[in-house]
């Protein structure tokens, strides 16, 4: 019998069983589906990477840097800029400190309007204070925030909105905007990037570090007290972590509301864009929230001479598949009509809701020796999903030596 069962093989699964290793407990760690990884997995389809749902690693994320080795990953690094699609092609605009090259495309773009600038600047300064500033002042939600400071015109229209719509898998301005704050902090202080291996390979790393191998394909029904009913029996602990998906239903809490994503992932001849960069339609002239050759950026996501490229939309939605090849076609000046469809995902549950205001520790004790982990404790990302997982580690471990 090991001291602690943790419920999901995530990355708040993984972390916390690894932060329960380190107080030298021992781990049974349990996943339902076939792998690690949760929502972050990759498929491997005719030898192209693609993730399930586009996502980025942000090698600034403070717990990414505590807990993850960076350089075994490789990341490859997107540019730090976007391309807008507009009428006349697209135009660029990049953060000068760290893409010099493109000082000159961004003046020219049209977008560099001093007030404007000057606006969202005073708007995101918090993003680069300290953390405890930036959480404690008054939080409303983002398109609220972005009134009150007075950030608007194509700024805001054609750039900001239609980025943090990937982003947050939302594009009703609701989510808190110091959730926002906190993921811009994290976009201004590092470049993101893709695992060589695909984001699978962080979770991999993750479960390698585990004395015990995470048991796959082995599903909790019910968590009743320290005990775990599977289909081939009961498990029993001192302690029991539950740190399936928010909605899971193990445990007695409410379920957050989730916010889900869309992504088709299509094999191209030739890459319709030779730079680095996150394309969004400044015009939200159709389906698409962000696309990229994903390829320029992670050359090990493609085979030798073919090329990848993914389109992200929201999930639910009513958009066809030409649709978005026909919006795709407008963004990248060339038609995308004839490209190889590799696989579409779709996810329900990508992302659980940060209203305002927003709650950045929730309790991980549940009482009798019960906790949980997960994005939903903390914030709702990468970041969120880690420092959840050590929290609930710490907690368990204190409440085991008392
Ligand atoms: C499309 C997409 C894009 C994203 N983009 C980003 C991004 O760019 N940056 C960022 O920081 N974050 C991003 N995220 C969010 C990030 O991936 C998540 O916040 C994080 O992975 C959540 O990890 P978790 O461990 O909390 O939950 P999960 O990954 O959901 O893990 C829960 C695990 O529990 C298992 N499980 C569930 N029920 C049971 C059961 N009954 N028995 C056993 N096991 C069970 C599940 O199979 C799963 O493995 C994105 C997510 C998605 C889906």
């Amino acid at each position: 019998m090991a001291d602690v069962i943790v419920v999901g093989a995530g990355l708040a699964g993984l972390s916390c069983a690894i932060g329960l290793q380190r107080h030298g407990l021992t781990v049974t760690v349990l996943e339902a589906a076939d792998e690690v990884g949760g929502r972050v997995r990759t498929d491997l389809v005719d030898g192209f990477r693609c993730d399930r749902g586009f996502q980025l690693l942000n090698p600034s994320y403070p717990a990414v840097r505590r807990y993850v080795d960076l350089p075994a990953l490789e990341l490859q690094s997107f540019a730090a800029g976007v391309a807008v699609g507009g009428d006349a092609g697209t135009t660029t605009v990049a953060d000068p400190r760290r893409e010099p090259r493109l000082i000159g495309r961004s003046l020219l773009s049209g977008y560099v309007r001093p007030l404007e600038v000057a606006r969202l600047a005073a708007w995101a300064a918090p993003a680069l204070g300290p953390v405890p500033r930036l959480l404690g002042g008054r939080d409303t939600t983002l398109a609220e925030s972005l009134d009150d400071a007075g950030v608007g015109g194509r700024l805001r229209d054609e750039i900001l909105e239609p980025f943090l719509a990937g982003v947050l898998a939302s594009d009703d301005g609701s989510t808190s905007a110091a959730f926002v704050r906190l993921l811009l902090r994290a976009f201004l202080l590092g470049t993101p990037g893709l695992p060589a291996a695909g984001m699978s390979a962080l979770p991999r790393q993750l479960a390698a570090r585990l004395a015990e191998p995470v048991r796959t394909g082995v599903r909790a029904e019910a968590v009743t007290g320290c005990s775990v009913k599977t289909a081939d029996g009961e498990l029993t602990a001192r302690a029991v972590v539950v740190a399936a998906n928010p909605t899971a239903g193990l445990t007695d809490l409410p379920r957050p509301r989730m916010k889900g994503l869309r992504t088709y992932w299509f094999a191209t001849e030739e890459a319709p864009r030779a730079d680095k960069l996150l394309v969004v339609d400044g015009r939200r002239n159709g389906p698409v929230l962000n696309t990229a050759v994903i390829s320029n950026v992670a050359p090990s996501y493609a085979p030798p001479g073919r090329h990848l490229v993914q389109a992200t939309t929201l999930w639910p939605t009513d958009a066809t598949e030409a649709e978005v090849r026909i919006q795709l076609t407008r963004l990248y000046g060339r038609s995308a009509g004839a490209w190889d469809l590799l696989i579409r995902h779709d996810i329900h549950e990508a992302l659980p809701e940060q209203p305002a205001p927003l709650v950045t520790r929730q309790p991980v004790a549940l009482g009798d020796n019960l906790f949980i982990a997960g994005d939903h404790r903390d914030t709702a990302s990468i970041q969120g999903a880690l420092v959840s997982g050590h929290r609930a580690a710490n907690a368990v471990a204190t409440a085991l030596s008392s």
